[in-house]
């Protein structure tokens, strides 16, 4: 029986070990399939604190790493395919393995929805991005594409406005879905330039390394036209991944898990962290924040019990 079981190796997770390690709860902490988060999807961060020249996303999450396991978490590969939290104590299945635990932190993550394009796919990092708040300052005084008409695509728009000298905004609709005061920020922005009807077919520049430009179709005439550009930002949504725990913990209507009063969620002992349950922040920092803020309570609550 375990004190403390972690699912997930973003830096959520990775920060709930380092902290329930240091508190002497031996933690055992499962990678998942998406081992390392999107830190790891990421290339050069310079909004962690702590790193006044920026640290690679995946050097970040390396270093987290040998931190927990330092002060002695234990690390299992593999993905969760069941739990029951309905009886204590919880019981999870990793492939042939029963794992039984008498405190769950939870940062399973959420994960971008792409476009599912293999270019897309061998440019993430390297010009094709989910996050302008992460990656839009190395696309200073040069033209972006963002992918999307919801509040996320919008929001992105707009922060890449800071630095792109236009942004090209394709939706594969002529209405935008995001919230109307985006929409009105985003069709009177004078950088951000729509192109509705549209949809992306194609990533140009495998071949050299990085994004030159995309392909575009237009839904409505079949035309295809190639856009130049440095940066594509993938703005159509993030899932939780919290399948695994329907019926069983509370969730919003998309799917984050309900948390309160730091980490807490609906059952007593079993805690969430990062982005799992957060769809508004969604940053390294206030990941790490809540897997700190989970590790604390998961101690309290053994305490308590003892
Ligand atoms: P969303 O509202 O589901 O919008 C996704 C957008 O991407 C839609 O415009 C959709 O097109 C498009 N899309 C989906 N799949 C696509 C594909 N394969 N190819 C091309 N386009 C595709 O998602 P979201 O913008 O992430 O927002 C999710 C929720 O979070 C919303 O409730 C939103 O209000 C909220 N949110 C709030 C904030 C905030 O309050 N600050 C910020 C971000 C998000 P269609 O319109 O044609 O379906």
């Amino acid at each position: 029986m375990r004190d403390v079981v972690i699912i997930g190796s973003g830096c959520a997770g990775l920060t709930a070990a380092i902290y329930a390690a240091r508190a002497k709860l031996n933690p055992l902490l499962i990678r998942g399939h998406e081992a390392g988060g999107q830190l790891s999807l990421t290339t050069l961060v310079e909004n962690y604190p702590g790193f006044p020249k920026g640290v690679q996303g995946p050097e970040l999450i390396e270093m987290m790493q040998k931190q927990a396991a330092e002060f002695g978490t234990e690390f299992l590969e593999g993905n969760v395919t069941q739990v029951d939290l309905l009886h204590r104590p919880f019981t999870l299945e990793v492939g042939e393995k029963k794992i039984e635990t008498r405190t769950l932190i939870i940062a399973s993550g959420a994960t971008a929805k792409m476009l599912g394009l293999e270019s897309e796919r061998k440019l993430l990092g390297h010009g094709v991005s989910t996050c302008a708040t992460c990656d839009g300052y190395f696309f200073r005084d040069k033209p972006v594409v963002v992918v999307g008409g919801g509040d996320t695509a919008a929001e992105e728009a707009i922060f890449l406005t800071r630095y792109a000298t236009e942004v090209t905004l394709v939706h594969r609709r002529d209405q935008l879905r995001a919230s109307k005061i985006m929409q009105d920020r985003i069709l009177r922005h004078e950088k951000i330039k729509p192109v509705w009807n549209s949809v992306v077919t194609d990533v140009l520049g495998v071949d050299k390394g990085h994004v030159t430009g995309v392909k575009l179709r237009n839904t409505q005439t079949g035309e295809e036209t190639l856009k130049p550009t440095h940066g594509i930002f993938i703005g159509i949504g993030h899932s939780p991944n919290t399948a695994l725990f329907r019926g069983q913990l509370d969730m919003d209507e998309v799917g984050y898990l309900k948390t309160q009063g730091g980490a807490r969620t609906n059952i007593p002992g079993v805690y969430a962290a990062g982005d799992v349950q957060d769809s508004v922040y969604r940053q390294a920092i206030t990941a790490a924040g809540s897997g700190c803020m989970a590790a604390i309570d998961a101690e309290r609550f053994l305490e308590a019990e003892e």
